[in-house]
């Protein structure tokens, strides 16, 4: 439900299947056109365009805002920042804001959310400040508990709610809602008051939480997500910021909606992987793993870590693999110079073990190996494959059996 960074069964669910995830301005494109509130923005990838895009707000501050996909940019902090400028700057004074433009692009903005080398700052959004009296916050999701949407709200939104729904759960409300009904005028009166929005409010809230709830229907969203939903002094509900994630399996009717993906974010070994069908997950340790399926990747991290190892990256090479595909996969995975060792660990089910077998053999051969490489192939045709890597003369390390082979990866590992 929270913009929680990349454990790995998180990566293992997007090897399977992927959110596409947008930015915060593109979420705002699209809460606009679906009649949500959101406040006047113009977005820039440097101070010239900003400049030229400028919009005054009158009386209103100027709120300048990293485009980044992680969240806790209001309390992150840049990486050679010189300003004490965080991902969320707010000023009174078009100078300082185009000064905090200047600071933000082309630096690395380090969140809660992102791992400690940050997410550089390509773009900002500036956005018309709002007078804000009160923070909620409200998500809508799939929920497979209630194997359906739900509508999750709590009065106490803002940058603390990972604390909120820690220590203080009750502050959090659920709403399940029947897909086939749509929500109703009560449910989104009784999520209103959940928001503690009174008198007048209490209408334009529930407009609000309907509307929120339709574009999360018509756009096939698995989140919607709005932290903070604010009430401002002047009485008026506001969408300050937004997450939204899309079922990707959808993607055949969402067309507009697709066609925001950028992959900018992505780590640039998971784009090239992608380009071959295969599956790449970055990891923090210094073992390399090529492994064909899900299922096997766990196990493999599971035994990496039990002999005291930690996985630098899983390749899922699938099931219809070719050999190309395997030499792309042992050039993308030792590409990354934190790789102190190589697990290959196949069990050939429909794959062939020989494909692998030849695959990584041209590898190796055309790109070299700087590192120890472990091998265990198991199933379809693994005499042959056993055969092709011991004609290459390769000093390929091998093993039995799984337990083995972590063993062997993490005893081949620089002391
Ligand atoms: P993040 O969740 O990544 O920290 P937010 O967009 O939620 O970023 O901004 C953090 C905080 O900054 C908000 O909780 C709000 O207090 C303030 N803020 C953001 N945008 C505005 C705005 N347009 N007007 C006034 N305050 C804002
Ligand atoms: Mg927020």
């Amino acid at each position: 439900m929270f913009r929680a960074g990349g454990n790995l069964s998180k990566s293992m669910m997007k090897t399977q299947r992927r959110f596409l995830n947008l930015q915060e301005f593109q979420s705002k494109e699209i809460l606009e056109k679906h009649g949500c509130s959101v406040q006047k923005f113009v977005v820039a990838s440097n101070r010239k365009e900003a400049e030229e895009k400028w919009m005054s707000f009158g009386d209103h501050e100027y709120v300048v805002k990293a485009q980044i996909l992680a969240g806790g940019r209001g309390k992150g902090k840049f990486i050679n920042g010189t300003k004490g400028i965080g991902g969320v700057y707010i000023t009174k004074e078009k100078n300082a804001a185009l000064e905090a433009i200047d600071e933000m692009i082309g630096k690395r903005l380090v969140t809660k959310q992102t791992t400690e080398e940050g997410v550089r700052v390509d773009k900002v959004m500036i956005a018309e400040g709002v007078d804000i009296k009160r923070e909620t916050y409200l998500a809508v999701l799939m929920d497979r508990e209630s194997n359906g949407p739900v509508v999750v709200a709590s009065p106490d939104g803002g940058m603390d709610i990972e604390a909120v729904a820690e220590k203080t759960p009750d502050r959090i409300f659920k709403t399940p809602i029947d897909i086939q009904m749509g929500m109703t005028d009560g449910q989104a009166l009784k999520i209103a008051k959940d928001l503690q929005f009174e008198g007048n409010l209490l209408g334009a809230a529930a407009t609000e939480i309907k509307r929120l709830y339709d574009l999360f229907i018509a756009v096939d969203a698995t989140q919607v997500e709005i932290n903070p939903l604010v009430e401002t002094a002047d009485g008026r509900v506001f969408c300050v910021d937004a997450k939204m994630n899309f079922d990707d399996s959808a993607s055949y009717r969402q067309k507009e909606i697709f066609a925001y993906e950028t992959f900018e974010e992505h780590d640039p070994r998971e784009v090239d992987a992608h380009q071959f069908n295969l599956n790449y997950i970055g990891m923090d340790g210094n073992i390399a793993c090529l492994v064909n399926g899900a299922g096997l990747a766990m196990a493999t991290m599971d035994l990496i870590k039990l002999h005291g190892g930690e996985p630098a990256n899983f390749l899922d090479v699938g099931g219809a693999v070719t050999e190309d595909a395997v030499f792309n996969a042992v050039r993308i995975i030792t590409s990354d110079p934190r790789v102190k060792c190589v697990l290959i660990n196949i069990f050939g089910g429909i794959v062939n073990c020989a494909t692998i077998a030849n695959g990584v053999v041209n590898a190796v051969n055309k790109i070299g190996l700087k590192v120890p490489m472990v091998v265990r192939l198991e199933g379809t045709n693994v005499d042959a494959a056993k055969l092709i890597m011991k004609k290459s003369g390769l000093t390929i390390l091998t093993a039995n059996n799984l337990d083995e082979a972590a063993a062997k990866a993490v005893s081949s590992l620089p002391k």
